[in-house]
């Protein structure tokens, strides 16, 4: 085809093909245009957005309140860096502090780095007030992990995919099964020189795994036992897409360091955050941490508002009442279905397992047929794909959406 001949979606996937580093493989849709649970593609057809951006838009896209502080701060003052304060990060730090109950807050940017800061706090700690010997420290991590891109973390994932020919490694990770507290028991006490475990509530991008009950307050007092931090990765599961404001909370388990990202920002602008009580960020001292943007005034006006609409508009609880009836529905279709063989989730955080082998093709096809039918969603691992819509979404939207998404599988049968 033409370069005149080709459709607006096409021009825009060509060029970024042509000019584009190719680090991803994106479903073929071009997107211009967001609003709540839509997005509209630039010929102009509506779709749900059952991604929400790996969970960062939980508020829904272009939120008015959200759009409209980021707006004001970005009129008034957008970047002093921490060579000076501004008026706007100490407001934004007592806010967020008082919202999850914590002492002090370190800003960040994206979830990598709020990941890394985090370990970095560990580490300090470790030495400083746990007492293991200087670069003796070791952080146990899990299984099918993922806690984002950078060299450091990269260095305990293993995806083939993320690490090869990325290395050398980062050394100073232990890593054990997920969701197995004997495994856990055993890295800490084989070991003088644990001082952390760091762990996702729900593993996310390895295909929405979801613990056994009572896992995370056992390893939460596994660590308290042998004073080891426990370390929560919300990045992805945080700020109400599980159906509480935190994972954790499903448990009643209170992180000694908690990692927060995407929908911190609801999905306006890149901000991050690591939370801990006194005795443990005093760890961190002037020029020992630090980032250009973190903590700047738009980031600060952005996440009081996205916290903000997360607590007006209730949206765990929208959360949580809406992924039972998503269970529910797919669990009762599935039951017939030689196509879906498994649904899983919390919240609005919920994936169906394919019948097909993980190098087959029928996910992605799957995704596509999705997409003709105006719902987007994208396979993560092959033959799984991860429903997770905004919270702003309400019944009738999602029950629209249960029917897309059953009828599509049944062209599939
Ligand atoms: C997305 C994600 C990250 C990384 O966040 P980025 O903003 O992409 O760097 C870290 N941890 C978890 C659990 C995530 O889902």
């Amino acid at each position: 085809m033409s370069v005149l001949e080709q459709t607006l979606s096409q021009k825009a996937i060509a060029l970024e093909n042509e000019y584009g580093a190719h680090n991803y493989h994106p479903l073929p849709v071009v997107l211009n245009r967001g609003e709540g649970v839509h997005v509209w593609d630039v010929e102009g057809k509506q779709y749900y957005d059952f991604l929400s951006a790996y969970s960062a838009v939980n508020q829904g896209h272009c939120h008015p309140r959200i759009v409209d502080a980021m707006t004001q701060q970005a009129k008034t003052l957008t970047l002093t860096s921490r060579a000076f304060h501004n008026d706007m990060l100490g407001k934004y730090e007592k806010f967020a502090c008082e919202f999850f109950g914590f002492d002090k807050l370190l800003p960040m940017n994206t979830g990598a780095e709020a990941v890394e800061t985090a370990l970095k706090i560990c580490r300090r700690w470790a030495y400083e007030k746990k007492g293991i010997g200087e670069n003796e420290a070791e952080i146990i991590v899990c299984d099918n992990n993922f806690h984002g891109r950078t060299t450091t973390i990269i260095s305990f994932s293993n995806d083939p995919v993320a690490r090869k020919n990325f290395g050398p490694y980062t050394k100073g990770f232990v890593k054990i099964a997920y969701d197995n507290l004997e495994a856990l028991e055993k890295a800490i006490t084989t070991s003088k020189n644990v001082a952390g475990f760091l762990v996702e509530p729900i593993q996310g991008e390895a295909g929405v795994y979801v613990p056994s009950e009572g896992y995370l307050a056992k390893a939460k007092a596994l660590c308290e036992k042998h004073n080891v931090l426990f370390i929560a990765d919300e990045v992805q599961t945080g700020i109400a897409r599980t159906g509480k404001l935190l994972a954790v909370d499903h448990e009643n388990v209170k992180p000694d360091i908690l990692i927060l990202g995407k929908a911190l920002s609801g999905g306006a602008y890149p901000v991050s955050a690591v939370l801990a009580n006194d005795s443990i960020m005093e760890v961190i001292t002037p020029g020992s941490h630090g980032s250009t943007f973190g903590g700047n005034p738009v980031a600060a006006a952005v996440a009081m508002a996205a916290l903000s609409v997360i607590k007006d508009e209730k949206l765990a609880e929208n959360a949580e009442r809406l992924g039972e009836i998503f269970r529910s529905e797919l669990t009762t279709y599935i039951q017939t279905s030689s196509i879906a063989k498994l649904v899983r989730g919390k919240g609005l955080l919920n994936a169906i397992v394919i019948n097909d082998s993980e190098e087959s093709n029928t996910a992605w096809n799957i995704c596509l047929k999705l997409r003709d039918n105006g719902l987007l969603a994208k396979p993560t691992h092959g033959n799984i794909i991860r429903f997770a819509p905004p919270l702003v979404m309400n019944e009738a939207q999602l029950r629209d959406c249960v029917s897309i998404i059953i009828s599509t599988l049944k062209e599939f049968e």
